[in-house]
């Protein structure tokens, strides 16, 4: 695997395969590498000739200057690890290369998408920091494929909403949530928690899971949904910042559950803020499939 720093440098790597027809892949990440990642590396492997994993900390993008700061990062070990699955390049380019001075453009999805859940949490110029660099790294990359998680549900949308709106010539494909074996949803932020935080943490799925029994023994009241998932995040001391059932496609509220809806949590551990959904589906527990609880597979 080969470490490339520079758009140039990108670009000539990739102009040969790209002429020869090769199908090229994209994992955009923030390193600090875990299954999660690793799982979208695999799924690339196995679709695409080329994989190229980006590693970029996007400053923009974080509205705490402390969640920016204390963002894990180890370039080496994350290295290894895309090696070890097969990656062919890490483009890990500086800030100053992705943003030269002068830098004065944003792309920016419609505000029913990106205003709502984690815009409206962490600002709206979130979400415009992830559509930016996205399709920067797009355009850097000429990808075919380019690979997401699930665990973003709302950032997933986000981008779908504008590969279609732009044209832009490249297939999204979501990759199911890897968790730990608690139920945890991996994340780079899980290293900051604390033994008993971790222990605490494990609440998000537990409420997650819980609502999808409920709505599958047939509860159809989205708010008695919620306010049961609050109380019990309560109970084991996670501060929750929202839970939610919502329409998959346009993420607004559900009045009723009359057909698949997805849960999503934000709550803060301590001092750290974890994210998690869930596809809830009104169907009898007998023709359930086991709740989605997915390890590092060979293909997610
Ligand atoms: P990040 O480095 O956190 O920006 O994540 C890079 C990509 O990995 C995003 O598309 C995330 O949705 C995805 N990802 C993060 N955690 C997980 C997970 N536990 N399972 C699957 N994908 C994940």
């Amino acid at each position: 695997m080969r470490t490339i720093r520079t758009i140039a440098e990108l670009r000539d790597a990739l102009a040969e395969p790209r002429r020869a027809g090769s199908r090229i892949g994209l994992v955009p990440t923030m390193g600090a590498f875990h299954d999660g990642h690793l799982s979208l590396m695999r799924h690339a492997r196995a679709d695409c000739d080329v994989v190229v994993v980006s590693l970029f900390v996007n400053p923009t993008q974080f509205n705490e200057r402390a969640d920016l700061d204390r963002y894990p990062r180890d370039e080496q070990r994350d290295a290894t690890l895309a090696a070890d699955v097969g990656v062919d390049y890490l483009f890990a380019p500086s800030a100053a290369e992705v943003y030269p001075d002068g830098f004065a453009t944003k792309v920016s999805v419609d505000a029913a998408l990106t205003n709502v859940l984690e815009g409206e949490l962490r600002g709206r110029g979130h979400f415009d920091a992830v559509t930016t660099v996205v399709s920067k790294l797009f355009n850097m990359v000429g990808p075919d494929f380019a690979y997401f998680g699930q665990k973003d549900a709302q950032q997933a949308l986000v981008i779908r909403r504008m590969v279609a709106d732009l044209n832009l010539p490249v297939q999204i494909i979501v990759c199911p949530t890897v968790r730990e074996p608690d139920g945890l949803a991996m994340s780079s932020r899980n290293a900051h928690l604390s033994e008993s935080e971790r222990r605490q943490a494990a609440a998000l799925h537990r409420v997650l899971a819980r609502a999808r029994d409920a709505v599958g023994d047939g509860e159809r009241d989205p708010g008695a949904v919620a306010a049961r998932a609050e109380a019990e995040l309560i109970a084991t001391g996670v501060e929750p910042e929202y839970f939610g059932l919502v329409s998959p496609d346009t993420l607004e509220p559900v009045e009723g559950i009359d057909g698949e809806v997805l849960a999503v949590v934000a709550a803060r551990v301590g001092a750290t803020r974890l994210i998690d959904n869930q596809t809830l589906s009104p169907v009898p527990a007998e023709d359930r499939p086991p709740l989605e609880h997915t390890r590092c597979i060979a293909r997610c």
